[in-house]
């Protein structure tokens, strides 16, 4: 295969590859940038070489979550914001967990451009949270259990959390990912995309781990799920974009496909009814 090229289109275009049908008609972002080893600067600089908008997320939640830094409250918030202010970027943050909403009025949170959440951390037997993508993460020895209860794990994220973005969508513990196909059956997938289409919420097509693969997204294209590209990028640079665009191109995703930020008003954190 080639290597693509990015060409810059006017304002509101990008055309990426170097086939001419093969373009998008949306302006390209990637909502899914953490700072940790990268300056605000090197991410407007990349921005503008590269002709990607980007959206810069921190974690946010209570102080249970386990990272360098958690957004815990309003104050916390706004000081994010005000770092973010300056630089043509999309201000989001990633919620870890399930119980964030409190930490934060809806009024100081609307004032972010989003939040993203994933699967990848999950409930142990004793109920309490586990980072299931860390070492010692033993997901048990009966695949088929695990995919019933995870897939309605993803649900209860879907139905319980405000999101606007669902991150690394189908992503599956190390240990059963060797039969990642055989076990994302049709239903399985449906079950998790009607989720999504129900509350809202955007599937991020992620280009850091290639997920989730294109079954999954033709069957959300159907349903009239939107999409988002996300690179999870923590490194020293951001994540090339690559596989976003391709799924995309693959399945003709167009404006109207797409994920853009609600106006503030019309945020999933105003607007959405929780399951509690
Ligand atoms: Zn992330």
């Amino acid at each position: 295969m080639h290597t693509r090229r990015l060409f810059l289109g006017g304002a509101a275009a990008a055309l990426v590859s170097s086939s001419p049908a093969a373009a998008l008609d949306f302006p390209i972002v990637d909502y899914h940038v953490h700072l940790n080893a990268m300056t605000l600067e090197q991410v407007a600089a990349t921005s503008k070489e590269r002709g990607i908008k980007y959206g810069v997320a921190e974690h946010a939640g209570t102080k249970e979550n386990d990272y360098p830094i958690v957004l815990s409250n309003d104050a916390d918030l706004q000081a994010w914001i005000a770092k973010l202010d300056p630089y043509p970027v999309y201000k989001g943050v990633q919620a870890e967990w399930i119980d964030w909403m409190p930490c934060f009025s809806k009024d100081a949170f609307a004032r972010l451009d989003y939040v993203l959440s994933d699967a990848m951390t999950v409930r142990d037997a004793g109920g309490k949270r586990v980072k299931a993508f860390g070492r010692d993460y033993d997901p048990g020895d009966d695949p088929e259990a695990f995919m019933n209860w995870y897939v309605d794990w993803m649900v209860e994220i879907c139905e319980r959390e405000p999101l606007d973005i669902f991150a690394h969508p189908t992503w599956l513990p190390r240990k059963f990912n060797p039969d990642f196909d055989k076990l994302w059956t049709p239903g399985r997938m449906k079950k998790f995309i009607d989720a999504l289409k129900r509350t809202g919420t955007a599937c991020e097509i992620d280009c850091g781990m290639k997920l989730p693969k294109l079954a999954f997204l033709k069957m959300a294209k159907e349903e009239g799920v939107k999409f988002s590209f996300g690179s999870n990028s923590g490194g020293r640079t951001v994540t090339d974009i690559g596989y976003s665009v391709e799924m995309a191109q693959a399945l003709g995703l167009t404006a109207k496909d797409m994920f853009v930020p609600a106006a503030r008003g019309r945020k999933p954190i105003q607007i959405r009814k929780l399951r509690s």
